[in-house]
């Protein structure tokens, strides 16, 4: 499936194996190896081969992470030497994935490479908590931003683009931003009573999810973990469906912070 010399950026999902393409599984069983990111789940992981080489170049393996030039070297390298090459990585290559410096480098040096698509954070997020991302007239448009600044930097973000009330807004990386994106979006004129999705670890055994409210976000960030954590704003984050007026006062008393 893999021809030699080649490259796939394949997604592996938020971390669930279940929620792998069963492309995904069959490139992970075609390759000789498999470079992963940190957030690549532990069950995926185990569905490499045992004679595939499987090489962690993420953030979290537990050791410095590699910077994006030795990625791009490694990954060149593996297929000018003719491997058959997986590039695994969380939720969705395409998104926040950094997948077009690794092919623009490969194809600077002739590789051929593919992608497979994953399942990104997002839609598990709104799959675990039972709601859609979009909602008919009340949520017409879905923004996916990250909110990871560099070192002593701050977000470089539109807020007030971004405070629509007509909009879900997906926040990768935000969680050490989410005093800022609060603060922010509440001063370009969303109500602070937005509702919003904590979701750490979504697909995982020890996912949680925290509905709160956007004024209230930063206490709910702090209450969480250390895992990866996506932050969901807006009407369409409101819990269970519960859009119609009935449903609006049902759902106040459930605004609870979850810890
Ligand atoms: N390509 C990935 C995103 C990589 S950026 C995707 O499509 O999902 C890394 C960020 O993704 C994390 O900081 C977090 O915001 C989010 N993320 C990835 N996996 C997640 C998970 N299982 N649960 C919650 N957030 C996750």
């Amino acid at each position: 499936m893999i021809a030699p010399g080649s490259v796939w950026l394949v997604g592996a999902g938020p971390g669930d194996p279940d929620l792998l393409t069963r492309k995904a599984e069959k490139l992970l069983r075609s390759a000789s190896v498999v470079f992963y990111d940190a957030l690549v789940g532990p069950g995926v992981l185990a569905l490499v081969p045992d004679d595939v080489r499987l090489v962690p170049v993420g953030k979290r393996s537990g050791r410095h992470s590699k910077d994006q030039d030795s990625i791009n070297d490694l990954l060149v390298r593996a297929a000018l030497a003719g491997e058959r090459v997986v590039r695994l990585k969380g939720g969705d290559p395409s998104v926040f994935g950094r997948s077009a410096e690794e092919m623009t480098e490969l194809a600077t040096h002739g590789v051929s490479v593919h992608i497979c698509p994953g399942i990104t954070a997002a839609s598990a997020a709104a799959a675990s908590a039972s709601i859609s991302l979009t909602l008919r007239g009340l949520a017409r448009k879905l923004t996916l931003v990250t909110a990871h600044a560099r070192a002593g930097e701050t977000l470089d973000l539109e807020w007030n683009a971004l405070a629509d009330p007509k909009a879900t807004l997906a926040i990768y990386m935000g969680k050490a931003a989410a005093k800022e994106v609060s603060d922010q979006l509440v001063r370009s004129g969303l109500a602070g009573e937005t509702p919003v999705l904590v979701a750490e670890n979504v697909s995982l055994p020890d996912e949680r999810l925290v509905h709160t409210r956007l004024d209230l976000l930063p206490i709910a960030a702090n209450a969480i973990g250390d895992g990866p954590a996506l932050l969901l704003i807006g009407e369409a984050v409101r819990p269970n469906g519960a859009h119609g007026a009935n449903g609006a006062s049902a759902i106040r008393n459930r605004q609870t912070i979850r810890t």
